[in-house]
């Protein structure tokens, strides 16, 4: 795709001081986009994106805000427009996960991970897709998981929230698509990050997880990007409501 594909555009990017996040915000900023990088509490790590972007000739401003706080995504609103004056892109990436067998989980967990994951998706979407109606244009992209679709030991609360997130992606399609915004979800498989990189340095753990991959390997955070540049940019205008899995066949 072209390098400068996304030039004007303004980005924002949730969850994007590590991992996956981090991979998007750069990625997205190296097509040409303003990114505005929201981080949780990892300002030094959110910080050092930014600068990796500007000093590739980027434009980025970096926003601490909690998903799980509603009241914090004013802040990330404001940021984008104060500082690039419109909203293009908005990709839900933060969440969040307590790994429990079903038997010990808590409601605390339960509504953290919601909080997190589902609530604080579908309302940043709301302030975000105010700034895109007048627009007639936006591209909401989602970020899932396999767990979507395949039920996970000991992580059901997370599994819930990203089955969730699909049917959100198709509710808000469905609503927005008039409105010139486009909604879409991506799920990725097993993807080295800071979540998963000391579970999958366990050697059983790895080759459990692999044998489930026919391309027997894990992902790289790189690795999701090039479905989030085709779902951010204009290629993708007919493309609205769906799922993209970039998991080496995993579910397959
Ligand atoms: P990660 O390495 O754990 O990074 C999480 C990011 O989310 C960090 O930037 C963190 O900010 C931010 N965050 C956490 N809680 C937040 C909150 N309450 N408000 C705002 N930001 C918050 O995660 P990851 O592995 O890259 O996962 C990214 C996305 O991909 C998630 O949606 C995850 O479900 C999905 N995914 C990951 C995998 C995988 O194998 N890694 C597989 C499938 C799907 P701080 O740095 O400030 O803490």
């Amino acid at each position: 795709m072209k390098t400068n594909q996304l030039k004007d555009r303004v980005a924002i990017v949730t969850g994007a001081s590590r991992g996956i996040g981090r991979a998007i915000a750069i990625g997205l900023a190296g097509k040409g986009a303003a990114i505005v990088v929201n981080y949780a509490t990892k300002s030094a790590a959110a910080e050092e994106v930014v600068n990796q972007i500007l000093a590739r000739g980027g434009q980025a401003v970096a926003v601490q805000a909690d998903m799980k706080d509603l009241a914090q995504h004013e802040r990330i609103v404001a940021a984008a427009c104060k500082h690039f004056g419109r909203i293009d892109i908005l990709v839900n990436n933060a969440a969040i996960t307590h790994r429990h067998p079903f038997q010990e989980a808590t409601a605390a967990a339960w509504d953290e991970i919601m909080g997190v994951n589902l609530k604080g998706v579908y309302f940043l979407t709301q302030a975000v897709a105010r700034v895109m109606a007048p627009q007639h244009t936006g591209k909401i992209i989602n970020i899932s998981s396999v767990h979507d679709t395949r039920a996970m030991m000991n992580n059901s609360i997370y599994s819930i929230s990203k089955s969730g997130l699909v049917m959100l992606t198709k509710s808000l399609a469905l609503e927005l698509a008039e409105k010139g915004i486009q909604v879409n979800c991506i799920s990725p498989g097993a993807i080295v990050t800071d979540e998963t990189r000391d579970r999958l340095s366990d050697p059983a753990y790895r080759d459990r997880v692999l044998a489930k991959i026919p391309s027997r390997r894990v992902g790289e955070p790189e690795e999701v990007v090039g479905a989030v540049v085709l779902l951010a940019s204009p290629e993708s205008d007919y493309i609205t409501g769906t799922t993209l899995y970039v998991d080496g066949g995993m579910l397959l």
